[in-house]
Formats: structure tokens, C-alpha cells, sequence
């Protein structure tokens, strides 16, 4: 049997010395100054510019009471990784803000830390400050993080022209199907194939080191990571563009656990093209980039799909086999 935890949140101070300090790394590139002052000092190399990202995990929305804390504690910052790597950059430092109920146990406290120190440790990344706070409305998790890309180096939405090819990372859909399962709405056939769809939800995949490699070779014109659905984000895309483009859902590119639940049931397939939390980057390229760009993926170990290309007019339009496919969710909102 598990034993009750008795043990209560020390204060705040206590709980940074205890918790947040021990998960610095120590004497980490660019740390002047870490935890204990008012601000961290940060050093930007004069050949870079700053990248910076946020994204909050809220209870009852992103996650719930009893969802592992050592998951959350990746996710958190897995999520943020992803949007530094969207933009061709290196991960460097963040910031934690906490908020938490006064009924959080530290047993939760210790497995949220082992799990941020895995996902910190794994991509070189080290907390350098952030805020504690309590909440009387569930816990909340804000990771705030900077990144370095070489100036005038970093790859934005914007830039995509008539003609270029969209291509796309990795496998989409997984955390859909895992989602819509986990809220219900869905049942999966497969243990084997629901446990691969469920890590895909809970530990994504950051492309860090292929977002590099692609910044440095100068080889894309737009690109962003892929959290809002893939549709939702190829509209981001070409707005930010000023374009449109045609996506061929026969070439998108599916699990081998995805594509054994599509052909059971065939009209999973617009959850899996606008469901979120895919994680993967989004790329157009001049039809002349595309075997340098094959070769850094292969390099990266990454999948890259080609799957659509960039148009003139306005709209984004979604075929399959030829005819035009009806998507009725266009991505995720919150309000
Ligand atoms: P201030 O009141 O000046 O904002 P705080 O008392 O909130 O400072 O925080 C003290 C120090 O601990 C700061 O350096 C802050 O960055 C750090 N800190 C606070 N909460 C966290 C946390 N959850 N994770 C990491 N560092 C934290
Ligand atoms: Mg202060």
C-alpha cells in the first residue's frame, strides 16, 4: 500500500532553496547570475539575438489533479523547447512560475523537479529564476524560455512564396487520438498502439536539434511548430505569408498506431489533421532546397514529409485522393 503523504509545502523560501536551486545546473553557459536575487544576469553572446517563449499549463484545462507530476514537469518544458526549435534557436535558460493549492504534497513537488531535470538535462537547458506563488484554484505551471540564434538568423511564419513545397516533421495526429480517447469521446483498439499514441500526448518531441540544422543552412523560407492542429497551423502560416496552399491529407504523414485506428475507422482522419498537440515543425522550401533539406533530417534522425505546397490565393484547401475534404474544426481555441 502507498503511504499517505504527511508531509506539507514548507514555505516558499524553503521550497526554493530545497527544490528550485538544486536543479540549476551549475556554472552553465551564460549565467552570470542564477536563483537568489532580484533578477537572473544573462549573458547574449554579441553574434546573437534573444529568443523568448512562455507557455502555461493550468489544472482543468491542460491537465488534471491526479496526472503524473514527473510528466507534467517534462511537458512543461518539452512545450517551450518546441517553440525555441520553431525558430531555428538553441534552448539556453528558463524561468519557473508556480502556482499551487497549500494542499499540494511534496511527493508531487519531487516527481515535477525529476521531471523537469530529465527534460533540462536531456536538451542542455537550466532554470535560472521564476515565482512561487499559492492558488486557490488549482495548480498552474508558466515556463518562460530563452533561446540564442545567430542575428537576423531566426526562421519566422512569414516568408512563404507560390511554389514552395510544405513540408512537415515527424508523425501528426498521435496526441489527437490519445486526447479524444482520454476525454472519452473515443475508444482505441491496441494496447501496444494506445500506449505509443498516449506517449506521444505526454512526451513530445521537440525537433531542437533539426531546427538548428536548418537555421544554419539557411534552407527554408517559413517555419513554425505544429500545436494548434496542423490545418489551424498551416493557416498560420500562409497569413503570416500572405499566401495559401493546398495539403494532400494522402501525404501526411501517420504513425504506424494511427494509421491501424484510420483504417478501422476512416473518419478519424479530420481529428487527426486539425487535433493539436502534434509538436512537430512546419516548413515551406523552394522545390531546389528540398534534397538539402532530405539530407539534414536524415542527419537529425528526424522524418521529414513532404505533404502540400504554398499558393497564391488566400484560402488553404485540404484534398484527398484528388477530391476536396470537408474539415469541420479548424484547430484549437480557447475562448
Ligand atoms: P522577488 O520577491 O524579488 O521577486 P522571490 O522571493 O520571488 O524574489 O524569489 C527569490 C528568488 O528565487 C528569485 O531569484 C527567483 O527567481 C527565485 N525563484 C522563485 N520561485 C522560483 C521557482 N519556482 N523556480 C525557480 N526559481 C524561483
Ligand atoms: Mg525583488
Amino acid at each position: 500500500m502507498k503511504e499517505a503523504e504527511t508531509r506539507t509545502l514548507p514555505g516558499e523560501f524553503q521550497l526554493i532553496r530545497d527544490y528550485f536551486v538544486p536543479l540549476q545546473s551549475p556554472a552553465f553557459a551564460g549565467v552570470v547570475l542564477g536563483i537568489g536575487d532580484d533578477a537572473a544576469v544573462l549573458a547574449v553572446p554579441r553574434t546573437q539575438q534573444l529568443l523568448t517563449t512562455v507557455d502555461t499549463l493550468v489544472e482543468g484545462i491542460h491537465f488534471t489533479a491526479s496526472d503524473d507530476p514527473f510528466r507534467l514537469g517534462q511537458k512543461a518544458l518539452l512545450v517551450n523547447l518546441s517553440d525555441i526549435a520553431a525558430m531555428g534557436g538553441k534552448p539556453c535558460w528558463y524561468l519557473l512560475s508556480l502556482s499551487l493549492p497549500s494542499d499540494t504534497s511534496l511527493t508531487w513537488i519531487e516527481a515535477f523537479v525529476a521531471g523537469l531535470r530529465e527534460a533540462s538535462e536531456r536538451f542542455g537547458v537550466t532554470v535560472v529564476g521564476g515565482n512561487t506563488t499559492g492558488s486557490k484554484a488549482g495548480r498552474t505551471i508558466g515556463i518562460t524560455l530563452f533561446g540564442l540564434v545567430g542575428q537576423g538568423r531566426a526562421l519566422t511564419r512569414a516568408g512563404s512564396e507560390p511554389g514552395d513545397r510544405i513540408l512537415v516533421t515527424g508523425t501528426i495526429g498521435d496526441a489527437a487520438l490519445a486526447l479524444a480517447m482520454r476525454q472519452g469521446g473515443l475508444s482505441l483498439a491496441g494496447g501496444e498502439d494506445l500506449a505509443f499514441l498516449q506517449q506521444r500526448l505526454d512526451r513530445p518531441d521537440p525537433r531542437v536539434g533539426l531546427g538548428l540544422a536548418i537555421a544554419d543552412a539557411m534552407v527554408v523560407h517559413g517555419m513554425m511548430d505544429v500545436s494548434d492542429g496542423l490545418v489551424a497551423d498551416l493557416g498560420h502560416l500562409c497569413a503570416a505569408s500572405g499566401v495559401g496552399a493546398q495539403l494532400y491529407a494522402e501525404k501526411v504523414p501517420f504513425s504506424p498506431a494511427a494509421r491501424r485506428q484510420l483504417e478501422q475507422n476512416p473518419d478519424l482522419l479530420p481529428l487527426l489533421l486539425t487535433g493539436g498537440e502534434d509538436y512537430e515543425l512546419l516548413c515551406t522550401a523552394s522545390p531546389g532546397a528540398l534534397a538539402l533539406l532530405a539530407t539534414l533530417a536524415d542527419e537529425a534522425g528526424v522524418p521529414l514529409t513532404e505533404i502540400g505546397e504554398i499558393t497564391a490565393s488566400g484560402d488553404v484547401v485540404v484534398t484527398l485522393e484528388n477530391k476536396p475534404l470537408p474539415l469541420d474544426r479548424g484547430g484549437w481555441a480557447h475562448f
